[in-house]
């Protein structure tokens, strides 16, 4: 195609040439002679043009025809060259932009990835995370890296990225993540700091694990833990009321969100017995936040979770016993009546509760 164009540009250049600079008509050209006659000065100039000095015959009308083809010829090369180059410049930004996407889809699925893995350590090991957030910033930083390189080998993308911070979210079931990204390929550049938010139901919440990491007797089922005599023990610890009542008791493993909201209606029903047979979470001012479970803190200032701590099942119901939700056995330690939630086989399903939390739940 530029040869072409380079051709036809030359042809063009030469004619112009030709028409305005014709030494011939130059030459003859005599301003001297205008007054004389107009017909002697036409016919002059016509029989330069028609016999050039080659001995070519030309005339005005065919130059002038052949010079509007290759114009037009020309414009016609040019606009289609430029299509070509428009509609392949677009396929490469399209791509381009594909592909940050496809990028920045990645990050909340490999945040939630690390934040499992600190959790799954964390319950391991019953060793907390002293700053969880930096924890998670600098896990997927180093994440991040790698799959920058398999982007740069894979798709020619220069990416650079940086998680400049990780943060607690007005809603307790998600945490925040702020990512500065740069990414270059060819003459495209894209440079943003992007937001988005991290899920972090279907989580294992590591907070029991590092409560009772003094004599971590616990156990889970994927589902459930159950505290064996961890719980009694923490009680006498803590020289916390009626520690026997919380020996075999249960709690959630993973992180799921209560679906009966408004919360009050937990009286109607078997509507407590199903959220606690399914293990929910609920939002709470009190409850430690999902950032906190992972450093070991059973309550914190944010805006956080609450769930049921149920005891074990009972024949006797004239008991009381420090409160079940989990940031009350964990942090607050405040008591409450028992509440029955569930009757079966003269066996008794219940949990312990304050005034605050029965008005909270409608019970
Ligand atoms: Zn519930
Ligand atoms: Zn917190």
């Amino acid at each position: 195609m530029d040869y072409l164009i380079n051709k036809f540009n030359k042809i063009a250049k030469n004619i112009l040439v030709k028409l305005t600079f014709n030494p011939e008509i130059v030459t003859n050209f005599d301003p001297s002679k205008i007054a004389k006659t107009t017909r002697v000065k036409t016919n002059k100039i016509h029989e330069n043009i028609i016999f050039d000095e080659k001995g070519n015959i030309l005339t005005s009308l065919s130059i002038l025809m052949v010079f509007s083809f290759i114009l037009t010829a020309i414009l016609v090369l040019n606009v289609a060259i430029d299509y070509n180059n428009i509609s392949s410049d677009s396929i490469d930004s399209n791509n381009f932009n594909y592909l940050i996407q496809d990028y920045q889809r990645n990050i909340p699925i490999i945040t939630k990835e690390t934040i499992d893995e600190i959790s799954d350590k964390a319950i391991k090991t019953h060793v907390p995370c002293v700053n969880s957030k930096l924890d998670i910033q600098k896990s997927v930083n180093e994440k991040l890296k790698e799959v920058n390189k398999k982007y740069q080998t894979t798709q020619g993308l220069a990416i650079e990225s940086e998680v400049l911070s990780v943060t607690n979210s007005d809603d307790p079931f998600h945490v925040n993540i702020k990512t500065a990204l740069h990414v270059k390929k060819g003459n495209l550049e894209y440079e943003q700091v992007i937001d988005q938010k991290i899920a972090i139901e279907n989580l294992k919440d590591p907070l029991p694990f590092l409560m009772c990491k003094n004599h971590p007797t616990l156990i889970e089922n994927n589902t459930k833990i159950n505290y064996k005599d961890s719980l009694k023990y923490y009680f006498i610890q803590n020289n916390l009321e009626n520690p026997e009542s919380y020996e075999n008791a249960s709690s959630p493993l993973i992180i799921k969100r209560c679906p009966y909201d408004p919360y009050i209606h937990h009286g109607d029903n078997f509507t407590l017995k199903n959220c606690i047979d399914n293990g929910y979470y609920h939002e709470s001012a009190d409850g430690s936040c999902y950032l906190c479970r992972l450093e070991g803190k059973g309550g914190c200032l944010h805006y956080g979770l609450e769930t049921f701590i149920v005891p074990n099942k009972v024949n006797n119901l004239n008991l009381r016993s420090i409160s079940s939700s989990d940031h009350v056995i964990f942090a607050d330690h405040y008591p409450g009546d028992a509440l029955t939630f569930y009757i079966s086989e003269n066996l008794y399903e219940i949990i312990f509760l304050d005034s605050s939390h029965r008005a909270k739940y409608g019970l």
